[in-house]
């Protein structure tokens, strides 16, 4: 595929995501809003933490009509889902994200002087928000999330979590080569036997 064709590719107008600007008319200083709740699409999040596919968001967006092409703006809402970077406990809290980017007409000097992957385009008079949501979601979602700041995590030997464990938790962590040492020591002179017949083979 070129890069023309790409950038010529239809948003389907049947995707909730995609909002037509018709009814806005190309007027500057027209403005609409739309509230609608979506079904997250795949993609709203990183492998540990992200909003769902299919749950819901709440979009809350301001389109406004300027000469060069429609400014959205607005509010993305939703629930995050996800699990502790350290103790893998489970994460969930209501995340709200701001939105605000450039949508260019064809046609204009903006879309003669940028790139589609610069400044969004409007194609056939409809806006598709799907991007910059996911753009602003991502970017909202740690990358190491925390189920409390100090969070501190599994015991490396037995993988239970630290804050359930009491303060003096220790393992036997001798050195192995000590502990083969010790085990020579104390085993049985036939299990000795044993042990050098399997390093034999
Ligand atoms: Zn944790
Ligand atoms: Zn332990």
């Amino acid at each position: 595929m070129t890069r023309q064709e790409q950038v010529n590719v239809h948003p389907s107008a049947a995707s909730p995501w995609v909002i037509s600007t018709r009814e806005l008319g190309r007027r500057p200083g027209n403005m609409r809003t739309y509230q609608r709740t979506l079904q997250a699409p795949a993609g709203f999040g990183l492998d540990v933490i992200g909003i769902p596919e299919n749950a819901p968001v709440t979009v809350d967006l301001r389109f406004e009509s300027a000469s060069e092409g429609v400014f959205v703006s607005g509010t993305a809402a939703a629930g995050v889902v996800g699990e502790c970077a350290r103790c893998l406990d489970p994460i969930e809290y209501p995340e709200t994200v701001q939105l605000g980017e450039l949508f260019a007409y064809p046609d204009t000097a903006t879309e003669a002087t940028t790139d589609a992957d610069e400044i969004s385009r409007i194609v056939d008079d409809y806006i598709d928000t799907e991007p910059m949501i996911r753009d602003a979601v991502l970017l909202a979602l740690p990358l190491a999330p925390l189920c409390q700041e100090d969070c501190r995590g599994l015991c490396p030997e037995c993988g239970e979590r630290w804050a359930e464990l009491s303060a003096d938790h220790s393992h036997d962590t001798m050195d192995p080569r000590w502990a083969a040492l010790r085990d020579r020591l104390t085993s049985a002179p036939d299990a000795d036997a044993a042990t050098g017949a399997d390093e034999r083979r």
